[in-house]
């Protein structure tokens, strides 16, 4: 396989810290020609750019993660929309909704995603979203804002055919990551089968959520290629064509050429 694009990764994560230049040798050598990274609260923002001036096929996204909002202090948010203007820095993200885990009031998430929304819209880049048992509030804040103005991506997208649909709507694109390789994910492999060739994108999200056969492990970069064997499946498609159908759609909407 070859020109596969990881549109959502965290190459910086500590469990990367005893062999991370084999891991992106190991995309690399996999047919991983692009990679974004994603920065998310105040220590992978710099090790995310760190690693985006070292390596020409890494590419960053740089924003506050619901998860850290009550941790956002003042200046913290001007410091991301200054980085919007850095070269290598493709969108802003990851920001969004997350009622699973319980680290930051409701209000305090709703309001930090809505000022970065903001800040999507002042400088014209892309919005990855990260939704966790939010679908509701997510759609409701993305439409409030008008979200639709930038459109970008909903990762490791988890929700109905209704919500994806609404999202589509709004100009989004819908990405999948490893739950979608797993035997019983009856809903997103539904869900893929719908979304519309030219909105679909495939991601790790690694260290987290490794793709079958190695659900539970370490996940890495390099299984991107088997996100694409399943959604290639789902779509009834070549591989290759699925890959270079996916790598033109993460280009247009981080705006490379
Ligand atoms: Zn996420
Ligand atoms: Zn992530």
């Amino acid at each position: 396989m070859a020109g596969l694009i990881d549109t959502h990764t965290h190459l910086d994560a500590p469990k990367f810290d005893n062999d991370r230049e084999e891991v992106i040798q190991r995309a690399r050598d996999a047919g991983v020609e692009l990679m974004f990274n994603v920065g998310f609260n105040r220590e992978t923002i710099p090790t995310t750019l760190e690693l985006a001036e070292k390596y020409p096929f890494i590419y960053a996204i740089v924003g506050w993660h619901p998860t850290d909002s009550a941790d956002v202090r003042e200046g913290d948010l001007e410091r991301v929309e200054a980085l919007m203007a850095h070269p290598k820095v493709v969108a802003i993200g990851e920001i969004g909704l997350d009622y699973y885990w319980d680290t930051a009031p409701k209000d305090v998430q709703q309001q930090v995603f809505r000022e970065q929304i903001r800040i999507a819209k002042r400088t014209g880049k892309p919005i990855v979203i990260h939704n966790r048992d939010a679908h509701e509030d997510v759609v409701r804040i993305l439409r409030e804002e008008k979200a639709a103005e930038v459109g970008g991506i909903m990762h490791c997208f988890s929700g109905s055919w209704e919500t994806a649909k609404q999202c589509l709507d709004m100009n989004f694109y819908i990405s999948f990551g490893g739950p979608v390789t797993f035997k019983n994910a009856r809903v997103p492999k539904e869900v893929l089968a719908q979304v519309p060739l030219d909105r679909l994108l495939i991601e790790t999200d690694s260290p987290y959520l490794a793709p079958h056969p190695h659900r539970g492990k370490r996940n890495e970069s390099a299984f991107v290629a088997l996100v694409a064997e399943t959604a290639a499946e789902i779509k009834g498609k070549n591989v290759n064509e699925l890959v270079s159908i996916t790598s033109a759609n993460a280009r247009k909407c981080f705006q490379l050429s």
